[in-house]
């Protein structure tokens, strides 16, 4: 794979070339990850698996955990008033930070795999029938892929995979022939978690929208990386983690348009997703509280808003921007190396996947973790792509706003350790 053009269609928020105010290592400090126990630098290349968070996330949740806390949408007393002030206002944020139309569009649920399991059974659940066609591509998470073979199980609807370009990105030509009037769903990754390859995701839903199917972005590696406008993208459901947005675990976000949602059946029954209860008939809530059963994720919500804040604050296109150039940069070097075979586009989200010939990839993340650098080893939940790939698994370094070159160079140094090692 690799060695292709660049990218022919303009990526939301790359149109500022401004040199951001503060990124890379002037950021290290506010990340208290990214020190080892001995007090060394941690070069953390794991961020598309899990972001560090930074220490205003960290003191927003001890805050709503401590001095804070009470339960949202019960208590009549103040604390409690204010902390629904608090877990809605965060709702409001994320609906500002994707451009929605309202904060009515923001469903809280625990992470982008939860979002899309609600999907798949609310609105496939009811959408889908004997014949249905979903179209998914050969790079998705399994979060992209498993709930739609449970919810084809269930209904009789088929599954279709686009394949990609040569250099590892959504084949928009092949999704086009791959879509028939039976087509009722579309799912992509707006960036790949393994190869970095960023989705024209205007041309897809535009693909999507042309047979009256719906678009679902995966946008779990999308959201922490670039804009996002809901309005401009003009998918129809988005769904990603807020671990991987700086934020805590345990919170994500479902987007998706007031007239879908209004149409779709609770996920979950419970507390809170209600109107009215009785044993004869019981009426629901309209979104998103109908799909939001149960006390929700409140302490982890505030702390999104918080990981938010921080991130929009540096200019979420710049950090787009600073990790295109450090993957290059890294795509650069490797490439130097003969034994070292890159996977993906050359341009790609911050995120790159190597092999280096003769060495197991967890036995190469296990030497680099002697030299406190933490890269991933594996299928990255996506074996069907490492299938296709041709290989059991990958290296992947991955980039966040923090990053720098002295996280490439560790990287590097880490590499020819190996090489000697494996001779
Ligand atoms: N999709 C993509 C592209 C991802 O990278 C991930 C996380 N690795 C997921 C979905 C699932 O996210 P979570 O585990 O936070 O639900």
């Amino acid at each position: 794979m690799s060695n292709t053009a660049s990218l022919d269609f303009e990526l939301p928020g790359t149109s500022s070339k401004e040199i951001p105010a503060r990124v890379g290592a002037q950021l290290r400090g506010d990340f208290p990850g990214l020190l080892t126990v001995d007090g060394e630098p941690w070069h953390y290349l794991d961020t598309a698996a899990s972001a560090q968070k930074p220490q205003a996330v960290i003191d927003a949740m001890a805050r709503a955990l401590g001095e804070e806390y009470a339960t949202v949408h019960r208590g009549v007393y103040g604390r409690s008033a204010q902390m629904t002030l608090g877990y809605e206002a965060a709702r409001r944020r994320v609906a500002d930070f994707i451009g929605a139309n309202s904060e009515n569009e923001v469903v809280f649920v625990r992470g982008a795999t939860e979002a899309i399991n609600l999907v798949a059974a609310s609105w496939g659940g009811t959408n889908l029938g004997e014949g249905d066609r979903i179209v998914l591509s050969m790079l998705e998470h399994h979060s992209n892929i498993v709930p739609w073979q449970m919810i084809a199980e269930r209904t009789g609807a088929q599954i279709d995979i686009c394949p990609l370009t040569k250099s590892g990105e959504i084949d928009l030509g092949a999704l086009e022939a791959l879509l028939t009037s039976r087509t009722k769903l579309v799912a992509l990754a707006h960036v790949s978690n393994v190869l970095g390859s960023m989705l024209d995701a205007r041309a897809a839903a535009d693909l999507a929208h042309s047979v009256g199917a719906k678009l679902l972005l995966d946008g779990c590696q999308a959201a922490p990386r670039m804009a996002l406008d809901m309005a401009a993208i003009d998918c129809d459901f988005y769904a990603f983690s807020g671990h991987k947005l700086y934020g805590p675990t345990g919170i994500g976000v479902l987007w998706a348009r007031e007239d879908i949602l209004d149409g779709m059946p609770p996920y979950q029954g419970g507390g809170a997703m209600i109107e009215k209860v009785s044993f004869e008939k019981t009426t629901y809530a309209p979104p998103p509280q109908r799909f939001e059963a149960g006390t929700p994720m409140i302490t982890e919500a505030i702390a999104l808003h918080a990981a938010i804040d921080y991130l929009a604050a540096l200019g979420v296109d710049q950090t787009l921007d600073h990790e295109r150039t450090l993957a290059r940069t890294l795509r650069e070097q490797l490439g130097s190396i003969n034994s070292v075979t890159l996977f993906g586009p050359d341009e790609s989200a911050g995120i790159v996947s190597f092999a280096l010939e003769g060495v197991h990839p967890h036995d190469l993340g296990t030497i680099l973790d002697e030299e406190n650098v933490a890269i991933r080893a594996g299928h990255h939940c996506a074996q069907p792509l490492m299938k296709h790939l041709g290989v059991p698994a990958t290296a992947r370094a991955s980039f966040a706003l923090h990053s720098d070159e002295d996280d490439i160079a560790a990287l590097m140094r880490g590499i020819e350790r190996t090489q000697r090692i494996f001779g």
